[in-house]
């Protein structure tokens, strides 16, 4: 018996039921009450949305994941009865047909996959956006942005992808014990370049970003950049609402180049302070370093993850689960990361557990120095509002899935702060 298959298979089946039971769980915590903490900013109407909002969702999350546990098993084991070959083998088998070298059909096999799974799950797209986010308001984008969008991914991809795994797969085919230290160089030094790249040339492919206009805002929030020592190179609004109705707020950017994006739809939804008490929550994440920890750790972790993919680089009994003929430097990239997801989901959770504590963090920062934590706390409810966000998520859901605490917790330990 090869022990890949058992542990292959294992992998595939744990997550589908971890995921199928968490998702339950979650579903039976939803509470019908609205919780007191609530009552200023729902009403019934409201809060009975928000909870239909995650059913639905969760609804949908039950088929698209089975739905994609039978593409993988598709995939590893084709459909023999109805004379559908392992997928794997066969993508291999037509790229070789070409005869060029292991970069290129490479570079072939993984345009293939992606392609051919992206084409699968066009109509969950479209469903996800033009039906369930439509109907509860959020959806803004068209059916010609949603396109422009695909394609736009699609040339960032072969423009940015193409070259790091070309150069992964020469590494791996040429250096045989160090191949894995120059991955992970490269892979984070790409880390490093692609934040100025992202935010001069990626970010307004997507979206118009425009300074925010003079006003009291504007002065409030420099001010506060001022008192804190915080200086931004940028302070501009960008048109979320192109796309969709969720708002949010994002930093980017270091050092001297350090920016912060406020989505046109936050502005829209938060007053003057409330946005002010968001901005020192951003602050505070760079001010307490969890940016540059972030950076590090995310480099330790592939730094790890290279180095045990060296070992199992074009492992013949690995290969043998796929129904694979021949072995190859970027078939092995694909199963490896079957292979490896036990470890990252358990590193997942690991990253989760730290960036809820940073959030913690960070909002206790916003509360000491911009020192109005009640204008956190409401601009925290009103974002729940808008984006009819979970109120009482399964704190299983909590620990595996969530990169900030839920909003309640957030609420309680900012009271503290309150004068
Ligand atoms: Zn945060």
């Amino acid at each position: 018996m090869n022990i890949y298959f058992i542990i292959i298979i294992g992998i595939i089946f744990f997550e589908y039921t971890l995921s199928f039971v968490v998702r339950t769980l979650n579903l039976n915590s939803l509470d019908p009450n609205l919780p007191k903490e609530f009552e200023d900013t729902f009403d019934n109407d409201k809060y009975l949305k928000s909870q239909e909002y995650t059913k639905t969702n969760s609804k949908f999350a039950y088929i698209t994941s089975t739905f994609s546990l039978l593409v993988s098993l598709m995939f590893i084991f084709g459909f023999p009865q109805l004379g559908i070959n392992p997928v794997y083998n066969e993508i291999d088998q037509f790229v070789r047909l070409y005869g060029y070298g292991n970069i290129v059909a490479g570079l072939m096999f993984f345009g293939l996959l992606t392609l051919i799974t992206d084409f699968i799950n066009i109509p969950f797209g479209l469903y996800k956006t033009f039906v369930i986010e439509e109907r509860f308001g959020f959806n803004k984008t068209t059916y010609s942005t949603y396109f422009t969008d695909k394609l736009k991914a699609y040339f960032l991809m072969i423009l940015l992808g193409a070259p790091l795994l070309s150069l992964t797969f020469f590494f791996f085919e040429t250096y045989d014990n160090y191949a894995w230290i120059f991955a992970w160089v490269l892979i984070v030094s790409f880390t490093l370049i692609i934040q100025p790249i992202y935010n001069i040339f990626i970010a307004p492919m997507y979206n118009k970003f425009t300074p925010l206009d003079k006003g009291t805002l504007l002065t409030k929030i420099n001010d506060y950049l001022k008192n804190v020592d915080f200086p931004v190179k940028k302070l501009e609004v960008m048109d979320g609402s192109k796309r969709s109705g969720h708002s949010n707020a994002y930093f980017s950017g270091m050092g001297k180049n350090k920016r912060i994006a406020l989505f046109d739809t936050l502005m829209e939804q938060m007053d003057e302070d409330e946005i002010l008490s968001v901005i020192a929550h951003e602050v505070g994440h760079y001010k307490l370093k969890h940016v540059h920890t972030g950076i590090f750790l995310s480099a330790v972790q592939s730094g790890i993850m290279f180095f045990i993919l060296s070992l199992f680089i074009n492992n013949r009994t690995l290969f043998d689960v796929f129904g694979m003929q021949e072995t190859s430097v970027y078939a092995s990239l694909v199963f490896f990361s079957i292979l490896y997801t036990p470890i990252s989901m358990i590193m997942g959770v690991f990253f989760s557990i730290i960036s809820r504590k940073n959030e913690f963090a960070a909002d206790e920062y916003s509360a000491k120095t911009a020192n109005m934590p009640e204008c956190l706390i409401s601009g925290l409810k009103k974002m729940s509002k808008e984006n009819l966000s979970n109120l009482t998520p399964h704190w299983l859901n909590v620990f595996l899935n969530y990169s900030h605490p839920p909003v309640l917790k957030r609420i309680e330990a900012l009271k503290q702060y309150n004068k």
